[in-house]
Order: C-alpha cells, then structure tokens, then sequence
C-alpha cells in the first residue's frame, strides 16, 4: 500500500513500483522528475534530501487524497533518494470529521446554553412586568433545557452505538406483531396531536436478525418522528413491512412537506437540518438521520430515500435477517 519511486541525482526516476505508478499516473516514456505534478510540490524534500542526505518527512495534499511522503537517502558514489508515499486519506478524512464533530457539537450546545443563561439573568434582574412575562421567560428556558437534553442523549446514543453492537448478544428473535404493538403505542400520542392516522401493513411473522431488536426500534422511530413532525395535520402515514428473500424491507411513507433531491445525502450528515426556513420552527437537533444512517452502516444493511417537494416522503430500509419462522 505504498508508492516507493527510486531518484537519481540528476531527478531521474530509476526505478518505481505499480502502486506509485498509479499515483503518478506515470508514463514509461516520462522519466524525468520534472514529468510530474505531485512531485513537482514536492520538490524541496527531494533537494534538502540529496544537499544534505538527510531523511524528510511532509503530508501532502493532492487531487483530493492526502499522502505522508518520505525520503530516505541511499548513501554512496552515486547517492539516491528513495521516496515514499504512503496514502492516508482515510485516517485524515476520519480525523478531519471528528474535529467538525467536535466543534458542531459545542457549537449545537452552546446556542441553548447562551439562551438559558441569558433568560436566568433577565429573572434573576427581576427584568419582568408580570407574572404572565416571567412564565413566557421560564417557558423558553425549559424549551431550550429539553433541547439540551435531546441533545446529550443523541451525542451519547452515537457515541455509544459501535461499543453496544459488540457487546450485544449477537442473535436475537423478532416477532413483527410485537414489534408494531410497541411501535404503535410509542407513537400514538404524538401522531393523535396532529391527527395524523398510522397505517401498518406487515405480515405476521417472526425472525431472527443479527442485532439488537433495540436498533430497529431506534431506526424506525427516528424515521417515523420524522414523518409526523415533517407533516401537516390530518395527513396519514404509511408504515409497510415485508420479507423478501432474506432482507426485511420497511418503508415509511409521508405526504408531508418533502425534501429537496440536493439533500437526499445531506439528510443523514451530523447536525444538517433542512431548509432554515421550516428548521427554525420545527424542533430538532439534526441528529436523528445520523444515527440512523450509522447504525444501518453497521448491521449492513440500506436506506433509500424518494421524495417530491409539498408531496411526500418515502424512506426504504433493507436490513439483513438470518432466517424466517412461520406463525400462523
Ligand atoms: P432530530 O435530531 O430531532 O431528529 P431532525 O429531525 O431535524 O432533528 P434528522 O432526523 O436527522 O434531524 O433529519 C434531518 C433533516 O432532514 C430534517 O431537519 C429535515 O429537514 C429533513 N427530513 C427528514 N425526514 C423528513 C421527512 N419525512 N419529510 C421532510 N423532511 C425530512
Ligand atoms: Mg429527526
């Protein structure tokens, strides 16, 4: 998994293996230093290293990729430099989006934290006419105290999901009925307030999967808060589950306000809420998808998504399931 490209004195490629080769994008009749734009930036390793015979080491970033290059100086008559490119964009991009974790997460913290405080000082300062205003101050301040608590919940919950997943017993039983039961209670409140009516349509039958039951509920509840809050009232949702050979398919169907196909991708991105001008009256901390996406990562399995501005809504999960028992 390195390039390694032997240079002569004069920046004469002598000798190179296939997998610098591809990097360089290299041409047998090209073998001057010169030839190529990646070495050409790295041209002053490769100086300081012939004047001096001394190892260097830069990262460099090119055509979207990043490379740790190295050089390591062959002593003698003729002196050679041997350099190395090692290609690390998978631990950089890793790195690059933790630190944007990090820093959307303080920044998603701090905004309820700024309002808390800022409210407390107001009633601290006794700054209210009435009861009634002094309430109106109290009210936002509980908002914002639920939104913290959302928050740290989901930061934990994608924190926690890769240790969980190896600690969990690795087969587990599902039976369908049992399932929509528990879904259907979890969600009747929510969808009554806005008297939105839940259509399931599945089968009745029971499998074994190879995760934790828990994830399912987390995955279709996270999809399924989203139809209703996504939707006006007096709308209906659709909830179909089927097993089609050894993959349960499970779409949630909305007739809500839609999603613009340049945010198919974006939806499932940390912290990425939709257009500003619904997100700032829907509550939400854009990490519902995230996880969701994370966890279907995980267990192999795939989530589509169809969608049609003021028309509606359909996700499709296709998650992976061991074998089918029959009930009847
Ligand atoms: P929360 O963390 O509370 O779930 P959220 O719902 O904003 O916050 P996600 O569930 O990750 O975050 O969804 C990301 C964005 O995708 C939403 O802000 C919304 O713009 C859009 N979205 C998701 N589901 C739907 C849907 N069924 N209809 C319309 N837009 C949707
Ligand atoms: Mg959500």
């Amino acid at each position: 998994s390195e390039g390694l490209i032997l240079l002569s004195s004069d920046k004469l490629i002598i000798d190179i293996n296939s997998f610098a080769k591809s990097i360089l994008n290299f041409n047998n009749n090209s073998l001057f230093f010169y030839d190529y734009k990646i070495l050409k930036e790295l041209e002053e390793i490769v100086e300081v290293s012939f004047n001096q015979m001394k190892n260097m080491s830069v990262e460099l970033e090119f055509e979207k990729r990043f490379y740790k290059c190295s050089t390591f100086c062959v002593e003698g008559n003729n002196s050679r430099v041997i350099l190395m490119l090692e290609d690390i964009s998978k631990a950089k991009k890793l790195d690059i989006s933790k630190k944007e974790f990090v820093s959307n997460a303080s920044h998603e913290l701090k905004t309820p934290l700024t309002i808390i405080s800022g409210f407390l000082e107001t009633i601290m300062l006794k700054n209210y006419n009435d009861e009634k205003q002094l309430f109106y101050y109290l009210d936002i301040v509980q908002n914002e105290v639920n939104r913290l608590k959302k928050l740290v919940t989901n930061l934990l919950s994608l924190s926690t999901i890769e240790n969980n997943y190896m600690k969990s017993n690795k087969i587990n039983l599902l039976k369908i009925d049992e399932f929509i039961l528990k879904l259907e209670r979890t969600f009747e409140f929510l969808a009554q307030e806005k008297n939105i009516k839940l259509n399931f349509n599945y089968k009745n039958e029971s499998m074994y999967i190879l995760f934790p039951k828990e994830w399912l509920e987390i995955i279709i509840s996270n999809i399924l808060d989203n139809a209703i809050k996504y939707s006006a009232k007096n709308k209906s949702v659709n909830i179909n589950l089927d097993i089609i050979h050894n993959t349960l398919i499970i779409e949630i169907q909305d007739f809500g306000i839609g999603i613009e196909e340049e945010d198919f991708t974006k939806i499932f991105e940390r912290f990425y809420r939709g257009d500003k001008s619904h997100s700032s009256t829907i509550e939400g901390t854009g990490l519902g998808l995230s996880i969701v996406k994370h966890m279907i990562d995980i267990v192999e399995g795939e989530i589509m998504v169809r969608s049609k501005i003021d028309e509606g809504t359909t996700f499709s999960i296709y998650v992976p399931i061991i074998e089918i028992l029959k009930v009847d």
